[in-house]
């Protein structure tokens, strides 16, 4: 989807300090920027690599960190496969924003619960890695969907936050596994439904496919979250 730099807060010129691939079609790139650039976690920015049309990707790293993360895939052409394969440490990105209203609340001391499909994964690692690092109280969430096994990415990561802090659980779902495997698997919204009887009280973040968003604020709906409960910016 096309952003437009003429909406943003904020437009800076940043650098990217790297690149490395996560998984086989996803690269974590980091920018640092310029000037000031403030976000809330959970917000997305909108990139304009040279030669490229604007793009939003989600920010994938708490604010304040200094530089600026984003998980950017290659659907095969554009800026993804341009990051993928020509893209280089040093070269100039326009950051324009933050945009977004699905970020986290830090006021909200219950549980949380952020379902993540694909590199929807990005803005829900920022919520909950902010909601971790502030000490929130309540029990923290992460349900990963993807594909296949070769999708998953960062899960070492989120396995080492699980051991760090006590509240938080983190669950990976595959939707068409290729072969047997000892995952969950299924639709992420369906696990999410399956593990809950009710959610009332959760504050939930969801971030993905635009069906996979409309299927997961639908099975909250029935676990009687209230619509002003779930946080989800359109992909
Ligand atoms: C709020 C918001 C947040 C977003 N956050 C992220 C993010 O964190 N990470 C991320 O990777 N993307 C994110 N996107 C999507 C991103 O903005 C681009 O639309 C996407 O990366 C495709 O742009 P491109 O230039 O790489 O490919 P394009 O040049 O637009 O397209 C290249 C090829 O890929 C196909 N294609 C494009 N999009 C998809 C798709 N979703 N699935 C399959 N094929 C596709 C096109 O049909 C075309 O054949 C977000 C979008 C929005 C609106």
């Amino acid at each position: 989807m096309t952003g437009t730099i003429e909406r943003a807060s904020t437009a800076v010129i940043g650098r990217i300090v790297s690149i490395e691939a996560a998984a086989p079609l996803v690269s974590v790139v980091r920018v640092r920027p310029d000037d000031a650039f403030d976000w809330r976690a959970g917000q997305f920015a909108a990139l304009r690599f040279p030669d490229f049309e604007i793009r939003n990707y989600s920010i994938s790293n708490r604010p304040g960190e200094g530089e600026i993360e984003f998980h950017i895939r290659d659907n095969g052409g554009g800026v993804g496969a341009h990051v993928a394969s020509t893209a280089s440490v040093g070269d100039p990105v326009e950051i324009a924003g933050p945009f977004g209203s699905a970020y986290f609340r830090r006021r909200h001391g219950g549980p949380l619960l952020a379902i993540a499909g694909g590199t929807g994964l990005a803005p829900m690692k920022a919520i909950v890695e902010d909601a971790l690092a502030t000490g929130h109280a309540g029990d923290v969430h992460l349900y990963f969907g993807v594909r296949d096994e070769p999708d998953i990415y960062l899960e070492q990561h989120f396995i080492a936050l699980t051991r760090a802090h006590l509240n938080f659980r983190f669950v990976t779902v595959l939707a068409e596994p290729g072969e047997p495997t000892g995952r969950r698997h299924g639709l992420v919204g369906a696990a999410v439904a399956a593990d809950f009887q009710l959610l009332y009280g959760y504050q939930c973040y969801v971030a993905g496919p635009p069906a996979m968003v409309q299927a997961c604020r639908d099975a909250l709906r029935l676990k009687s979250v209230p619509a002003h409960d779930i946080f989800a910016d359109d992909a």
